[in-house]
């Protein structure tokens, strides 16, 4: 039967391993064959025990596991042509033409970039006497499709990625832990949580953990704010709030384009209020631990369909993002919306907020 070849790559995400198993699984059911890829593109690279086929148990107990067992780094040798070659000849030593790529913006690129270049590969290797004419016309077209492992929840055009929603649970079980010290000591809690381009993960966090006041990078808030972020804290005090608590995004910003982060905040607050408060950055915790059920559920639909997707692909389809949108499964054009999630970086960067919400549309549940 075809051969399928799962890797994750970039960043690892909660829910990851559930979408390797789907991929595994599904491939055995529809009567493929899975090649686990290890270390994201560095497996294919290298060749070898990096890439091994798996059985149906390989992928036994892990779907309640954090990370990725099939491992996850940045390859910078499949930046160049030499390191996809290389790649491309690996891959064709065990007959492997299709892929599922698990993981960011960044991977999806790299995805669709050696897909393009696939058959020029292939006439490369020919010419140098790596592969034969029989393997060649044997595999004329790579077929791949993206899934986005991405907590940050920044794809353009789905619901939710891979990792957000376990990322949001770990965000509030740590509120509510802040908030029950906060309220003991009277105290403002500032809270840095991840979102570089993205205010999904800190604006669902501020309303499902009952925040003072949060700070996303697609909307900086007017000039004055200072002012205001004070003595709406002050109002909420003489109201006889207990707890405050000001959520930021790691990548919020001011309309002149300056960071907001934690220690501006800080200085804001004692400043304005003569208070001390505290200081929170959760960073890593939000990628750990076990996978939501929702993760897993998601990961797994989306694990089976980029199975169906590669095998049904012929050599002119374009290259898809599996995704859920509007609650169902959907194929997304993989270049379309990766150009459409990096807009958004694009219009914060230059100031067009207006724009950058407008494109965050349905996720922001707009
Ligand atoms: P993410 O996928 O989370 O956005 P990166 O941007 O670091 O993370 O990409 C992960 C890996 O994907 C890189 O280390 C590299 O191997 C590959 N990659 C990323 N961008 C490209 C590209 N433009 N061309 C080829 N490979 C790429």
């Amino acid at each position: 039967g075809p051969r399928i070849g799962v890797l994750t790559s970039g960043g690892d995400a909660q829910g990851m391993n559930a979408a390797v198993r789907a991929v595994v699984r599904g491939a055995i059911h529809l009567g493929a064959r899975p090649f686990a890829i290890y270390e994201g593109y560095q497996g294919a690279v290298d060749g070898g025990p990096g890439i091994r086929e798996m059985t149906w148990d390989d992928v036994g107990n892990i779907m309640h596991r954090g990370g990725t067992i099939i491992g996850t780094a940045r390859c910078a040798a499949f930046r160049e042509r030499e390191g996809r070659r290389t790649a491309a000849k690996n891959l064709l030593e065990r007959g492997i033409d299709r892929l599922v790529v698990i993981g960011g913006d960044g991977s999806l690129t790299g995805t669709d970039l050696f897909r393009r270049e696939w058959p020029d590969l292939l006439r490369e290797l020919h010419e140098r006497g790596e592969i034969s004419a029989e393997t060649m016309a044997a595999h004329p077209t790579l077929m791949v499709a993206g899934i986005v492992g991405s907590i940050d929840n920044d794809l353009v055009g789905t619901d939710m990625t891979i990792g957000t929603d376990s990322a949001l649970h770990r965000i509030i079980e740590a509120l509510d832990a802040i908030s029950s010290t906060a309220a003991s000591h009277q105290r403002t809690f500032i809270v840095e949580v991840m979102g570089r381009h993205c205010g999904y993960l800190p604006l669902s966090a501020a309303i499902a953990g009952g925040a003072d006041a949060v700070f996303v990078p697609e909307d900086p808030p007017r000039d004055g704010w200072e002012e205001r972020l004070c003595d709406k804290l002050a109002a909420a005090r003489a109201a006889g709030r207990r707890d405050s608590i000001v959520l930021v995004a790691e990548g919020a910003l001011d309309r002149q384009g300056e960071r907001i982060d934690v220690d501006r905040l800080h200085d804001v607050i004692e400043r304005g209020l003569g208070e001390d408060a505290r200081i929170t950055i959760l960073g890593h915790v939000q990628r750990g631990g076990t996978p939501s059920a929702y993760d897993r559920w998601m990961s797994t639909l989306l694990g089976i369909a980029a199975v169906q997707d590669v095998l049904a692909a012929t050599a002119d389809s374009p290259a898809h993002i599996i995704g859920v949108r509007r609650n169902r499964l959907a194929r997304l054009p993989l270049v379309q919306s990766i150009e459409n999630t990096r807009a958004v970086a694009g219009y914060i960067k230059e100031g067009e907020y207006d724009k950058a919400i407008e494109a965050r549309g349905e996720s922001f549940g707009k």
